[in-house]
C-alpha cells in the first residue's frame, strides 16, 4: 500500500483553487502499483460471487475494468448523458455548481446479480449515490460499494446508504 501512496500525485488548485485533486493516472502509469491496485481492490470480494462490476465516468473504468478482470466478472459502465447508445435510466444529483446526470443501460443489471460499483476517489459522494441508486432500480442481489482513495474529511460515506458494504483501499 505504502508503494500506491508514494505513486499518486496531489495537484493543488485542480480543476478549481482549493481544491488538491489525488491524480491516480501517476498510479496506472506504473505496471507495479498497477499490478497491486487490481490485486488488492479484489482480495476484499474474492469469495463473493460478484457477477458485474460497475465503472463510473470516466476515473472509474479503468479500476472497475481491472476489478472485473481479476473477479472474473463482467463491466459496465456508468456514463455521462448522451453516451450510451441504447435504452438508458438515469439519475441526476447535486455538484458543487447546479446539477449532474449519470446514465446507465436500462438493461446492464439483472435479478441475478451480485454488484460492486466502482469510482476512483469517494469525495461528497453524491456520484456515487447517483450510480448506487441506479444500480439498485435494476433489482440485484447485493450491491458492493468501492473505491482506491478515499477523503475521510468530506465525510462522503454519509451520503452512501448505511447497509452497504463501502470499501476504500487508501484513506486520507
Ligand atoms: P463526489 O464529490 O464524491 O461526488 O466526487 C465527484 C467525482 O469527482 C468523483 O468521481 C471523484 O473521482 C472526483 N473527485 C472529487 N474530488 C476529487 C479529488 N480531490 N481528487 C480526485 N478526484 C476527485
Amino acid at each position: 500500500m505504502e508503494y500506491i501512496k508514494s505513486k499518486i500525485r496531489d495537484v493543488v488548485d485542480f480543476p478549481s483553487k482549493g481544491i488538491v485533486f489525488k491524480d491516480l493516472t501517476t498510479v496506472f502509469k506504473d505496471p507495479r502499483a498497477l499490478h497491486i491496485i487490481g490485486w488488492d481492490l479484489s482480495q476484499v470480494y474474492r469469495d463473493k460471487g460478484v457477477t458485474k462490476v460497475v465503472g463510473i465516468e470516466s476515473r472509474g473504468f479503468i479500476g472497475g475494468s481491472i476489478l472485473a478482470f481479476e473477479l472474473g466478472a463482467g463491466f459496465v459502465p456508468a456514463r455521462k448523458p448522451g453516451k450510451l447508445p441504447a435504452d438508458v435510466i438515469c439519475a441526476e444529483y447535486a455538484k458543487e455548481y447546479g446539477v449532474d446526470v449519470i446514465e446507465m443501460h436500462r438493461d446492464a443489471i439483472g435479478p441475478d446479480d451480485i454488484v460492486v460499483i466502482h469510482d476512483d476517489v469517494l469525495a461528497t459522494g453524491g456520484t456515487m449515490k447517483a450510480a448506487y441508486d441506479l444500480v439498485k432500480s435494476m433489482g440485484p442481489k447485493k450491491i458492493y460499494i468501492n473505491f482506491i482513495i478515499e477523503l475521510s474529511a468530506l465525510k462522503g460515506r454519509q451520503n452512501l446508504p448505511a447497509d452497504v458494504e463501502v470499501t476504500s483501499l487508501i484513506a486520507y
